[in-house]
């Protein structure tokens, strides 16, 4: 067993096994390769990751097939499986410190941003589908009166995860907690820049008592082991969050044997503010909405609409609010912002920003490449944007918002639902049926009123297709995610005679 726990980062942080977790044991990827996990604050390597391959992901989904089907996992009861996510939630709790310096340093999130919303919300969720273990029930229906005829609900199967670096931690709990709590097995591909939680989140299951081989850990690129996970005969569904380009070819892909999907994929969400809106309350809520993370959310709220009458107010309280954004080390207290997640990113930004001042935008806010180590991007806004602009037609995935005038209801909604995307959007005004109105005609999986941003276990959350894609992470609906229907016909030949 290759355990190499206990050795410390830079930053003095205990790092969790940096191999793979294949068959309940942690191993060194087949080819002895490896690739290193960057502090995007410093640009520093934190440490070097198993890079796993092909022969792998082979191997890893062997082990979630047999696991599929032994005994252990086979015959335990719901609540049996209920019992372990619990364990696994209280064992993720008292870590939890741990957890979130992992995962700030990983990821380059301010730690008060960690504790406050990735930590509580993975624990919740854990809880929450542990509770659903022992609940999913089947269905009797009368369909003729010689036959007993009822539905089951069945685990899907093997379950290949694959997700993304701006909320690793969550995003890989928000697939394998109602995965296990349906009784699935799970290989998971973290992404390549965050493999860090992912790796501690497998050592605790493996404390928690999880049978080995139900959940999988293969860290590694797309295009390697992401690739061979997608293709793999032996997976029955892959439940992805990430970019549209690369969901539309897992789409493609799973077309293949007809594997089942959900894509959690990218957003443009529009924040439209009328002018009855309580003006401070949007400003501040808006503001966040598109700096939290660095605007590396899928549903950031990255178009903002303005009502003219309020417009010249809106952007001087906006762009005060966040030129008061802090941006540092994660590790620093008071830091409201960090680096973005890699020097690539930043580039991408940085060109954004480049070709939204070259489309004629105005840039109100920001705009600078700040020097020295780390891949800092600074809060950016543009005004008097028009939505036909590349700036406000595809996602920047960083911490750019542009800022549209509109003059009436009809403009803002014919505005909000010009996009190729449907991910979510906010609509800010104190009259109910505008608010009723406007919730009901824009185009999203998720709309808020008055407020922007939150996410619930509870709440299904995901796109209304396009590209922000299809299927949902989250509440009930998630359970379908990972179970199909059996139909169960027992004839009675006896009533039949009779
Ligand atoms: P990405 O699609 O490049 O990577 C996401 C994951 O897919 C990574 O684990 C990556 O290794 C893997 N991957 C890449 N190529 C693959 C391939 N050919 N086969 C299989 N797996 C492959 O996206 P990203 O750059 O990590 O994340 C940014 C994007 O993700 C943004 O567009 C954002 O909108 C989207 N996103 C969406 C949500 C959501 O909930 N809808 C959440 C977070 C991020």
């Amino acid at each position: 067993m290759h355990h190499d726990a206990n050795h410390l980062s830079s930053r003095g942080l205990e790092l969790p096994p940096t191999e793979l977790l294949i068959d309940g044991r942690w191993e060194a990827s087949a080819s002895g390769l490896r690739f290193d996990s960057i502090d995007p604050a410093t640009g520093q390597v934190i440490t070097s990751i198993a890079r796993g391959h092909a022969t792998d992901v082979d191997r890893a989904v062997g082990a979630a097939r047999r696991a599929l089907e032994r005994k252990t996992w086979r015959l335990m009861s719901g609540a049996q499986r209920g019992r372990l996510l619990y364990r696994l939630a209280e064992l993720l709790e008292q870590d939890r410190e741990t957890m979130v310096q992992l995962e700030s340093m990983d990821a380059g999130k301010p730690l008060a941003a960690t504790r406050r919303q990735d930590l509580p919300a993975a624990i919740d969720c854990l809880r929450y589908y542990a509770g659903w273990a022992d609940k999913l029930e089947g269905q009797v229906v009368s369909a003729r009166s010689d036959a007993l005829t009822y539905v089951l609900r069945e685990a899907v199967g093997v379950v290949g995860a694959i997700v993304p670096w701006n909320f690793p931690l969550m995003n890989a709990v928000w697939k394998i907690a109602p995965a296990l709590a349906c009784g699935c097995t799970i290989v998971l591909k973290p992404a390549e820049l965050t493999p860090l939680s992912a790796l501690r989140l497998g050592e605790l299951a493996l404390l928690a008592g999880l049978p080995e081989g139900v959940l999988n850990i293969v860290p590694g690129f797309g295009t390697e082991a992401g690739e061979a996970l997608i293709r793999h005969p032996g997976v029955d569904k892959i439940a992805f969050t990430g970019s549209p380009q690369v969901g539309k070819h897992i789409m493609r892909t799973a077309a293949e044997d007809c594997k089942r999907i959900t894509l959690e994929l990218g957003g443009k969400s529009a924040n439209i503010v009328f002018a009855d809106a309580d003006l401070s309350a949007s400003v501040k809520a808006s503001t966040s909405g598109i700096f939290f993370n660095a605007g590396q959310v899928c549903s950031a709220g990255s178009r903002i609409l303005v009502a003219r009458p309020i417009y010249e107010d809106f952007v001087r309280a906006f762009c005060e609010r966040a030129a008061q954004i802090k941006l540092g080390d994660p590790f620093e207290s008071g830091t409201t912002m960090g680096p973005v997640i890699s020097a690539q990113q930043k580039d991408r930004i940085l060109k954004a920003i480049h070709h939204g001042q070259a489309e004629g935008a105005k840039l109100a806010l920001g705009g600078g490449d700040p020097a020295g180590a780390g891949f800092f991007v600074p809060p950016t806004v543009f005004v008097d944007v028009d939505n036909r602009m590349s700036l406000a037609q595809d996602e920047i995935f960083g911490p750019v918002a542009s800022i549209i005038p509109f003059d009436t209801e009809q403009d803002a909604i014919g505005i909000a639902n010009d996009s190729r995307y449907s991910l979510a959007g906010a609509v800010w005004t104190r009259d109910i049926d505008r608010a009723h109105r406007v919730a009901s005609a824009v185009r999203s999986g998720t709309v808020w009123v008055n407020t922007f941003g939150h996410t619930d276990t509870r709440l299904p959350w995901g796109g209304f297709g396009k590209d922000s894609g299809l299927g949902r992470d989250l509440g009930k609906a998630a359970l379908d995610n990972y179970t199909d229907l059996k139909t169960v016909w027992l004839q009675l030949s006896s009533m039949a005679q009779s």
